[in-house]
């Protein structure tokens, strides 16, 4: 089953359309006449939605003196609806442009970022960007390895130009993830730890070579004070294998001591090089300690390494390109793709 329409109350069908198509948002999906089942009457059926939501919302043109009664207080003075969205800023942006009335700034809540906001008559919304770790997140990607719901599944999108000279098609397979792919998630990831680090200065810790492009556009992508460091690792030398051995060949200029700290990571395959980079730094006594990896490999059995952020979900392949090498190589390809060699 599924809520497929409920009913707003309202004065008059053109004023309401207005709002709520050209200052929310919303698409008009169905304008019809219609005959009141109630009293016999001509009325219009008046169906609005926000863009590619199941649910709508039906414009009833109150027809009484009950009904006008209602009409801005449905809900008593609550917050009545929730209108979802993955872009907090921009829509409130948006919305705020157009002329919505919000009743208070934006705030940050453990289940998201959320301001309330009234319709023409006052009935009251609030516009709410639930927290990655929020259950009211449908499409987070917050916990261990083990329990995330994947944000991105990543699929084949295109295969590498044959013929051109670089990268050369018997190293390079297809592209996994896609330059546009790759931005528009870690633009997402930015607003949600912007979100949740309003207020605080975190400190950025990459973990070199391999997250030095995420790191750049990470960085870029969160819109408040924050710090970085590097580490750098050995891990897989020259070989595609896991040796599980992780050497530390350049450690941090920083002290951690009461940082809010977030490790960014490339991948997390075994989990090994994150577990030990979390126990050594958990030790140096940071304010709070979390993970953000672009992508974490699909296995059979998972790490137990907790990834707080994670950019995409990938299939058991060796990848190169975006920072991830082959024997050094291949790093500075804008894209994730499969290695064809591995
Ligand atoms: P883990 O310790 O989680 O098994 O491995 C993490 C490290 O292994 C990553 O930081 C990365 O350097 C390397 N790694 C794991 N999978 C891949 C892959 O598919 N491609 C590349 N280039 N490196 C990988």
């Amino acid at each position: 089953m599924e809520l497929g329409l409920f009913s707003l109350v309202v004065d008059d069908y053109d004023e309401a359309i207005r709002f709520y198509v050209e200052a929310v948002g919303f698409d008009l999906v169905e304008d019809e006449p219609a005959i009141s089942s109630h009293d016999g009457t001509p009325k219009r059926w008046v169906v609005v939605r926000p863009p590619g939501a199941k649910t709508g919302i039906l414009l009833a043109k109150a027809s009484s003196a009950a009904q006008r009664k209602v009409v801005g207080n449905q809900v008593g003075d609550r917050v009545g609806y929730f209108l979802h969205t993955d872009d907090f800023d921009t829509d409130h942006k948006r919305m705020v442009a157009a002329g919505v009335r919000f009743l208070e700034d934006p705030r940050h809540e453990t289940y998201g970022k959320v301001a309330v906001w009234e319709d023409l008559y006052g009935n009251r919304w609030d516009l709410v960007q639930p927290a990655l770790d929020s259950p009211l997140d449908v499409n987070g990607s917050t916990g261990t390895a083990a329990d995330f719901v994947p944000t991105a599944e990543v699929q084949p999108s295109s295969t590498v130009e044959p013929g051109g000279a670089f990268p050369p098609t018997e190293d390079v397979a297809d592209i996994l993830i896609t330059t546009e792919q790759l931005q528009a998630r870690i633009a997402e990831l930015g607003a949600t730890i912007t979100a949740d680090y309003a207020g605080r200065n975190p400190l950025l810790i990459a973990v070199l070579k391999g997250s030095m492009l995420f790191m750049a556009d990470l960085m870029r992508a969160i819109d408040g004070p924050l710090e970085i460091d590097f580490l750098a690792v050995s891990s897989y030398g020259a070989a595609t294998k896991s040796s599980g051995v992780v050497r530390i060949v350049k450690d941090l200029d920083q002290d951690v001591k009461g940082r809010d700290v977030i490790v960014v990571e490339d991948i997390v395959d075994t989990g090994l090089t994150l577990r030990y980079l979390l126990d050594r730094l958990s030790s140096q006594g940071p304010a709070s300690l979390k993970t953000c990896s672009l992508l974490v490999r699909e296995a059979d059995q998972p790490s137990d390494v907790p990834v707080d952020y994670v950019g995409f979900q990938l299939p058991p392949e060796y990848v190169i390109g975006y920072g991830l090498d082959v024997d050094q190589q291949y790093r500075h390809l804008p894209y994730v793709a499969r290695y064809a060699k591995a």
